[in-house]
């Protein structure tokens, strides 16, 4: 030791031998377990901590954590062996250095003693800033101890190597069965793979961190959503030096969650539910029941529309009025059924001819209509024509019977035969009475 001579050296001693406990270049210090009293120093003690350190004194005087005597001092009650630990004394030089202690329990005048030799882990370099670097350890130490949130502190090969109180609480291991567990352990055996990318990424420096929302496995095999936070240090070569994780538990949070998007899943489906339903009774609203083609108020609502946009693209449009001869004689021969299945037949056969741009609909009893936006008249009349002679040649089986009709139709054009829907309806409708007039089963252009 650095520290000024024992002054006992230098006087006259009786005893020309010195003790041998003086020669060990070591403190050592007997006290009392049952009071901590001093029973011996010997000279290394009495130089390192000077006079304070009597015997029949409170050894806590000499720690600066007067605690940390009495952790050492129950340990020793129910522990043979010697035990090792580290604390702060009190120098004489008053340079508080970190000493590494070594204390064993034994038997000394019939009374329970505490035997303790320390290293100075400093070794007498006497470094002003050592005490602040050792309070602020000190500090940090409390701050990862009673920090709310999980800290861990891992190396390169994924080993724990200091994880705080929270983090063990979570998991429900002790520091040490964590210290031989790897994050694998603490992931559910499905959701691994993920994991393991992503720590992958980030030792091979891809990443500096990550955050995500994870389930973990307790010690009990019970699960916990943790809000994860890993980040890596590294040397200044860049080698990782250790990897960091915080870890809050955020299960609370994750069942509200997953209980407001099971209720939002609920809602959204009961939505598409109604929307559905809606464009059910939308259907409903503008389709003929018999034939599923448009009825006469969407025949109105779209011809309006179709006519004001002939107007703005300056095209012509063609309305075509049909009807099926003598079909109240058909429905008598061979029933109202048949005549449905006549008008059903007639129905597909429209659909099947109309173009994309066309809109045919049931006017009403066996009374079609179709609007050809951009035809004008003679193409009107001619796909008129073909679909009359399309419905001449279709033979539609009823029971043992077999059903043929005949189509007269009456064609008005946009803007020729006029402006309004109303004007092209009446026209159509008037040349379809002259189809009717000139002996049925043909096709006649208003005017
Ligand atoms: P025309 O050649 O002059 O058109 O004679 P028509 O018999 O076809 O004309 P009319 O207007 O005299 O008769 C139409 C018939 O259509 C009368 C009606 O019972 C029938 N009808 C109307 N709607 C339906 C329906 O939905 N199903 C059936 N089967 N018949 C219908
Ligand atoms: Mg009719
Ligand atoms: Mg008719």
């Amino acid at each position: 030791m650095c520290a000024p001579q024992d002054p006992a050296l230098n006087s006259e001693s009786p005893n020309p031998i010195p003790d041998w406990k003086d020669q060990i270049p070591i403190p050592l210090l007997v006290l009392r377990l049952a009071d901590k009293g001093l029973v011996f120093l010997n000279r290394s003690a009495r130089e390192l901590f000077g006079d304070v350190a009597k015997p029949g004194v409170d050894a806590s005087v000499l720690f600066d954590d007067p605690n940390a005597l009495l952790r050492l001092l129950e340990s020793l009650q129910f522990d043979e062996k010697a035990i090792r630990s580290e604390a702060f004394l009190k120098s004489v030089s008053n340079a508080h250095h970190w000493h590494s202690i070594e204390a064993s329990a034994a038997e000394m005048d019939g009374e329970r003693v505490a035997v303790l030799s320390m290293i100075d882990t400093v070794k007498c370099i006497p470094n002003p800033r050592e005490a602040e670097f050792r309070s602020n350890i000190a500090l940090w130490r409390g701050v990862f101890d009673q920090a709310a949130v999980g800290i861990a502190l891992l190396d390169k090969d994924l080993r724990f190597i200091e994880v705080n109180r929270r983090w063990l609480d979570m998991f429900g291991y002790s520091a040490e069965e964590m210290g031989a567990l790897s994050p694998s352990n603490l992931t559910p055996v499905e959701d691994c793979s993920g994991s393991c990318g992503r720590i992958d990424a980030l030792l091979m420096s891809e990443v500096d961190q990550y955050r995500v929302g994870r389930r973990l496995v307790r010690k009990d095999g019970s699960l916990f959503w943790g809000d994860l936070s890993v980040s890596i240090l590294r040397d200044g070569e860049g080698a990782v030096s250790v990897i960091l994780a915080f870890l809050i538990d955020i299960t609370d949070r994750k069942l509200a969650e997953d209980k407001l998007q099971a209720s939002n899943e609920r809602l959204e489906a009961q939505l598409a539910e109604n929307r559905v339903l809606q464009e059910k009774l939308r259907d409903l609203a503008v389709r003929d029941p018999l034939t599923a083609l448009f009825n006469r108020r969407y025949m109105e609502e779209t011809l309006r529309r179709e006519l004001s946009r002939s107007a703005r693209e300056d095209q012509p449009l063609s309305l075509v009025m049909i009807d099926i001869d003598h079909f109240k004689q058909l429905n008598d021969t061979y029933g109202h059924p048949a005549g449905d299945l006549v008008l059903k037949e007639l129905a597909a056969l429209l659909l099947r001819h109309l173009r994309s741009e066309d809109i045919v609909c049931r006017f009403g009893g066996e009374e079609f209509v179709a609007i050809l936006p951009g035809a004008p008249l003679t193409t009107a009349a001619q796909r008129a024509e073909s679909w009359r002679l399309a419905f001449q040649e279709l033979r539609i089986e009823y029971e043992d019977q077999v059903l043929t009709g005949t189509l007269s139709m009456g064609i008005a054009e946009y803007p020729r035969h006029g402006a309004t829907g109303e004007d092209l309806l009446f026209q159509a409708d008037s040349a379809m009475y002259m189809a009717k007039r000139a002996g049925r089963n043909r096709v006649m252009v208003w005017g």
